[in-house]
């Protein structure tokens, strides 16, 4: 069978390679970090993102590669690109590297973003402070995850105190208007090298301290806005001419707008839902996408919820794994519990997530807040 070759080692790589074996393809990984998620079902090349002699032993170990982490040198994946065989392409990853040139991608795809200004100096963030209005968040281009890299600003006095910190980040920074959503929704697009589009429901997410805690699936929206969500997931798969998955981020007014605020090339935690509650999961239809099979049905078999298991959730969800579950029973509710085997269960470290299948999604709420398992 054909290899697959990974850059990055994480929960994302892992996923993907317990779906790809069943297809019959081998995985091999490129991560710092020895013994990494996917290292440990997949064979590893224990190096760093941007050593070019280890991303071209990945290669010649591989008859595809993929990336599961959009933080890896976009130079090395250019290089790949030349070199061997990257259908993916490294230019997606140059353009949602950088939150700027995303955002024209996204708005050429006929998408809205929140109204937003580059920022080069401190004059430049009190001008466009002024244009865009207050409340608004500063964000470096590059780099951030879970809300690292960024700073809400409410008052003007602010401006001066987050220009010190941010202008240190050594990356270009983007100010964006602070948009009053009353939701977070994600779409899925997966897109073949022939031009298949395929999406997967939109979940709706809840964040708490700006790290992903619960997608709900069906999003409880109406049916236009989440098919308007999908439209515009398909709208920029192609503009993008994405190969693989697209994650696309957005928030929901009250009056049913969309803004899409950002995209990943890759899984996303907004997905893992689809495991058990889809015909087929993420990390299958992104197989089958890079590896060029036709894509599966993504339809969703059951309303769901899942919740993720940070560091401070091991403990309790230990426990209750070796309970019965009363409330589960009472509730008709299964959940289905994953876990990354990550060694150290840090504070706020993703570790796992649970799949809550259950009759509706508020079944599946009820049980969540009822569990022990995240009142820590
Ligand atoms: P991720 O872990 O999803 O990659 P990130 O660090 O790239 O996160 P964003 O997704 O841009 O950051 O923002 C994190 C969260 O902050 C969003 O999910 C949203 O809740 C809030 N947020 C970001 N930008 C805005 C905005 N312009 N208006 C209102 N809220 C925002
Ligand atoms: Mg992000
Ligand atoms: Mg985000």
């Amino acid at each position: 069978g054909a290899t697959i070759g990974v850059l990055g080692g994480g929960q994302l790589g892992r996923m993907l390679a317990h779906a790809g074996n069943r297809l019959g393809y081998k995985f091999v990984t490129l991560d710092p970090t020895p013994d990494s998620p996917c290292g440990q079902t997949a064979e590893q090349i224990v190096a760093k993102y941007d050593d070019r002699d280890a991303a071209r032993e990945l290669a010649k170990r591989s008859d595809v590669i993929t990336y599961e982490f959009e933080n890896v040198d976009a130079d090395v994946a250019a290089m790949l690109e030349a070199e061997s065989y990257v259908p993916q392409g490294s230019k997606l990853l140059y353009t949602t590297q950088h939150r700027l040139r995303e955002k024209r991608a996204i708005e050429a795809a006929g998408a809205t973003v929140a109204p937003y200004a580059e920022i080069v100096s401190l004059e430049g963030l009190q001008d466009a402070a002024a244009r865009l209005g207050l409340p608004a968040v500063l964000k470096t281009a590059t780099g951030g995850y879970d809300g690292k890299g960024q700073w809400v600003l409410r008052s003007e006095d602010e401006l001066a105190p987050a220009w010190e910190q941010a202008s240190k980040a050594g990356t270009e920074l983007v100010l964006e208007q602070f948009i009053r959503f009353d939701k977070e929704i994600s779409v899925i697009a997966a897109r073949s090298p022939s031009g298949e589009v395929r999406t997967f429901p939109p979940a709706e997410n809840v964040h708490v301290r700006n790290i992903l805690h619960l997608s709900i699936v069906p999003a409880r929206e109406s049916a236009e806005v989440l098919a308007e969500a999908e439209r515009l997931a398909v709208s920029i798969a192609e503009t993008l001419g994405v190969v693989g998955l697209i994650a696309v981020e957005m928030f929901v007014t009250a009056d049913g707008k969309l803004f899409v605020n950002e995209l990943a090339p890759r899984p996303h935690n907004s997905g893992h839902y689809t495991m058990e509650a889809c015909r087929t999961s993420q990390f299958e239809q992104h197989v089958r996408a890079i590896c060029d099979l036709p894509l599966g049905n993504p339809s969703l078999l059951t309303p769901v919820v899942m919740a993720n298991i940070l560091g401070e959730h091991m403990e309790p969800l230990m426990a209750w794994m070796k309970s019965h579950d009363a409330v589960a029973n009472k509730l008709g509710v299964e959940p289905k519990v994953h876990l990354y085997g990550k060694a150290e269960a840090k504070h706020m470290r993703k570790m796992g997530h649970v799949n809550v299948l259950a009759p509706n999604v508020e079944a599946a709420l009820e049980w969540i807040s009822q569990s022990d398992i995240w009142r820590v």
